[in-house]
């Protein structure tokens, strides 16, 4: 993934370096040499993430990163603040100004280059969110972005993996004002705890004893029941080795100690804002699916659906030489039905004879309102007398009970005529089995209506 990195600092020394490491990791990278510049960048959407030194004459960093968050067309660009290593308070004003991350001078490359993916590929997530929410506000759905942008990433379930108690202890007690914390020093359980309970974050030192932590933090990474949470492991500086491992397998970030207690707290917040992100946005992307393919009256899959799923039936049944049939339903003079009692009465209708349809089909049967006041049952494994049989219960529990209109006010009858066609040895396609069955029913409402005509072969 490539993005455009925006450097700021009044150094031009300072963003020669940082352009030239940047740019060997194949970073495309913007630069400004004062604050006013750089929000101007970022207003024309030409950043990804910003680099911002935080001492700068005239506008410092902290007020550049204050005004570029509290702008709604900038606020989500991702911030990392670079300050001076002897200046533990900074941080505190950093995130006060909304800043997303920090790196120390002089930038250590691998902190620098670790910070900067995970912020991009949050970002990346935001900006997909972006066009989702656009998409979904046409779909009714909701606004996933105004969901996110509201995402605090307080309040969030932790896992920390550290088998050294006054470790444990002062991690979980930085952390507990914002979060739940639970702390398991046995590496074993964390894994089997990870899997059954809802952690969103992980937090796994790689200095437990008798144990390689980063195993762990591979077996979180690749489990299907833990792929979604984030993992941030806390490690010494100088095992440079596995930091870099540990990223290269998918861990999200890191810490080393003695771990700063305003650092810890940003990155934990950094993490579970993208994984919440993350998450949204999985959702959205399902509902927004399952939206297209739905219809939204009776809740059955719509014509679509069925189009894109019936050529893998038909050509699944004819490699296992398997039967396969259709059924193609139409309510008889539902057209009367909507003149006499109004269309909001033949909605309801319509309603009650999916219910009905649905409820004498298999879950392996594919129902689809395809038009109107017509619905196809793909009906696999069975040829045609059963299909024929199924038809005939369906035809029969529509004739036999009223339907309900007017909010149950009123009852009236309803029939329904059905056409039934199977699969038979030679027949090329899908479509060509669907139109039988279509001019069957065709017959059914020649011959009289409320009845079940089986195609000829
Ligand atoms: P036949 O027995 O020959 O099938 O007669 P019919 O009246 O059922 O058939 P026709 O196709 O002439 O009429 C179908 C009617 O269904 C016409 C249309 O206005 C109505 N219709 C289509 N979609 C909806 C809907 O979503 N809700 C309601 N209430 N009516 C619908
Ligand atoms: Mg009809
Ligand atoms: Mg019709």
């Amino acid at each position: 993934m490539s993005a455009r990195v925006l450097v700021v600092d009044d150094l031009p020394t300072n963003v020669k370096l940082l352009e030239a490491k940047l740019t060997a990791e194949y970073f495309d990278v913007l630069t400004a040499n004062n604050g006013f510049d750089a929000i101007a960048l970022c207003e024309q959407g030409l950043a990804d993430i910003v680099l911002l030194d935080v001492m700068m004459p005239g506008m410092d960093g902290f007020e550049t990163c204050r005004r570029i968050k509290n702008t709604p067309t900038t606020a989500h660009v991702p911030v990392i603040l670079v300050t001076a290593l002897d200046q533990p308070a900074d941080r505190l004003k950093g995130l006060d100004a909304g800043a997303d991350d920090f790196v120390t001078k002089p930038v250590d490359d691998t902190a620098l280059f670790a910070r900067v993916r995970s912020l991009v590929r949050l970002k990346a997530v935001t900006d997909e969110l972006r066009l989702r929410a656009a998409a979904s506000r046409d779909y009714g759905i909701g606004d996933p972005l105004a969901a996110a942008a509201a995402e605090t990433g307080m309040n969030a379930r932790i896992l920390l993996v550290d088998d050294r108690a006054s470790s444990a202890e002062r991690l979980a007690g930085a952390l507990s004002p914002f979060h739940t914390v639970a702390i398991e020093p046995d590496p074993h359980a964390a894994l089997v705890r990870a899997a059954e309970e809802p952690y969103e974050l992980a937090i796994v030192s790689l200095d437990l004893q008798d144990y390689d932590g980063l195993r762990l933090c591979s077996q979180l990474r690749s489990l299907d029941r833990t792929r979604g949470m984030a993992v941030l492991m806390v490690c010494q500086a100088d095992d440079r080795a596995r930091i870099l491992r540990g990223l290269e397998i998918g861990v999200h970030d890191y810490l080393v100690r003695p771990v700063d207690r305003n650092e810890l707290v940003a990155r934990v917040r950094t993490q579970v804002r993208r994984n919440r992100f993350a998450t949204r946005l999985r959702d959205s992307v399902h509902a927004s699916m399952e939206m297209a393919v739905t219809d939204a009256l009776t809740g059955l899959h719509n014509r679509r659906y069925l189009d894109s799923h019936i050529p893998a039936l038909f050509d699944q049944s004819v490699l296992r030489a398997r039967p396969l049939s259709v059924l193609v339903l139409d309510i008889d003079k539902f057209k009367t039905i909507n003149d006499t009692w109004g269309h909001d009465a033949g909605d309801e209708v319509l309603k009650e004879f999916a219910a009905r349809v649905k409820s004498q089909t298999r879950a392996i049967d594919l129902v689809s309102r395809t038009g109107g006041e017509e619905i196809v049952v793909v009906v696999p494994e069975t040829a045609g007398e059963g299909a024929y049989a199924i038809a005939e219960r369906i035809r029969q529990r529509i004739e036999q009970e009223p339907f309900a209109i007017h909010r149950g006010a009123k009852r009236i009858g309803v029939t329904v005529s059905i056409g039934v066609a199977s699969r038979v040895a030679g027949e090329e396609t899908a479509s060509a089995l669907l139109k039988r069955a279509d001019t069957a029913l065709y017959v059914a409402k020649e011959q009289g209506r409320n009845r079940v005509v089986a195609a000829a072969a």
